[in-house]
């Protein structure tokens, strides 16, 4: 028997040379498709210039235009119901999705049985990846709607020949119930309802962590990516967690494998990544951060070619003890490009510098990241509201935090110990940051 086992092994495991082959005779197809008969696109391409015929190597992707958000939202705005980006009639289509609109208006999504099924297959090799098998009993703890979010996984699990249990609609008391009645195998939560789950266990005299429970895949927030809250979760539950990276108008691209500890491999059989320069557009330097494009290979029915996620990230280099060639996003995603800030000539993502921050507290403790001028550079400076328990390591918790951000941001920040309870509770790490740096 082989070490590792993959779902696909000829794909995940083909040489650079048939991957990229794989990805081009891909692309060809989608572009045929789309020139044919899908209107948001022929535009598109008309505008530009360019045809199907102009791309000849991958090289020549960046012959294409990119694909923003904004752009599908005036579309439907202007094109009611659906918008133009439909290759196929509308009676094709059987699935319908909508973004959670936290900018602007939600953006409709529409699939086709085909489409689909491609989106469950690449979530089934996510799963696979993790050590999920068709033996596993997989438990949604999730009111499913309208959102991308779980259904990818849901097909993946069902594909894969697992038993998928949809838990919404009740609460979490009800859900522990059912997660141990059914000796549930794979919990799929965000994770902090993974740490929910584990609090109401806990008021309850459950025991968890002899549950059959062995894996947990998180979407939608970083966790696994976070030491301190992957340390936790995997502590209190005592299984693995791990991290997959999706988005509605791509579906699921990246997943992490059981031999990374912080990073994901994007499924370069289904998509192809770009990162680029935000500012100019250009392919960075590979291992520099920017900007990460993806083009769908597998959703010709509403594509998304050349899209801006507007997600930073950096592509790890090396290879993968797992086997597998797909290259990997090092540290999954880094920040969102709207939230970089810049302190003297560096990139900086208040998110990110909250997650190494985080690793140093405990439970009841807060702090905020302040951006603020002082003579004319912009400074960056950590408060810290320490409870008793950890004010008691509070030099060794000061100096760490300083350490790891000046190694990570190559940048020194400052760290203040404010009096206790001065910081008041803050749920939201988007309000951890303060910019004080306006100038009127
Ligand atoms: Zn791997």
């Amino acid at each position: 028997m082989e070490k590792f086992e993959y779902f696909d092994r000829k794909v995940e495991t083909a040489s650079r040379e048939s991957l990229e082959n794989i990805q081009f005779t891909k692309l060809k197809t989608l572009l045929d498709k789309v020139y044919r008969s899908n209107p948001f696109y022929i535009r598109k391409f008309e505008e530009r210039g360019v045809s199907s015929e102009d791309i000849k190597t991958m090289g020549d992707i960046v012959k294409l235009p990119f694909t923003s958000k904004i752009e599908f939202q005036e579309d439907q705005e202007k094109n009611p119901i659906f918008g133009t980006n439909l290759t196929e009639p509308l009676e094709n289509y059987v699935r319908y999705l909508q973004t959670t609109g936290t900018t602007g208006r939600p953006l409709k999504w529409l699939d086709t049985k085909e489409s689909w099924a491609w989106s469950g297959r690449c979530s089934a090799m996510s799963l696979w990846a993790i050590g999920a098998r068709p033996s596993d009993i997989v438990f949604f703890p999730f009111g499913f709607g309208p959102h991308a979010a779980y259904w990818g996984l849901f097909e993946g699990a069902l594909q894969m020949g697992a038993m998928a249990i949809p838990g919404g609609g009740w609460d979490t008391f009800q859900r522990l119930e059912c997660l141990l009645n059914n000796k549930v195998t794979v919990l799929a939560c965000t994770p902090t309802y993974a740490l929910r789950l584990a609090e109401v266990a806990q008021e309850k005299n459950i025991d968890i962590r002899n549950s059959a429970v062995r894996i947990i895949i998180d979407g939608g927030e970083p966790g696994a990516m976070v030491p301190s809250v992957k340390k936790r979760i995997e502590t209190l539950w005592n299984a693995k967690l791990f991290d997959y990276i999706g988005l509605t108008e791509v579906r699921i691209h990246s997943f992490q494998c059981t031999m990374q500890e912080s990073a994901v491999h994007v499924i370069e059989s289904e998509f192809i990544p770009e990162v680029i320069d935000p500012d100019t557009g250009a392919h960075v330097e590979e291992g520099e951060m920017g900007e990460l494009v993806l083009t769908n290979l597998g959703r010709s029915c509403s594509p998304a070619i050349r899209f801006r996620t507007h997600d930073m990230v950096k592509f790890k280099i090396g290879h993968c003890p797992c086997g597998r060639t797909f290259r990997m996003l090092d540290g999954g995603i880094l920040g969102r490009k709207d939230d970089m800030i810049v302190i003297r000539g560096i990139n900086v993502f208040p998110s990110m510098m909250g997650n190494i921050i985080q690793n140093y507290l405990s439970v009841g403790d807060e702090y905020r990241i302040v951006a603020y001028i002082k003579g004319s550079l912009n400074q960056l400076k950590v408060l810290l509201d320490l409870s008793d328990e950890s004010g008691r390591n509070r030099e060794k918790i000061e100096k760490g935090i300083v350490a790891d951000l000046r190694s990570s941001l190559e940048l020194r920040v400052e760290v203040e110990i404010v009096p206790q309870n001065t910081l008041g509770k803050s749920d939201y790490k988007s309000k951890r940051f303060i910019d004080q740096r306006e100038i009127r």
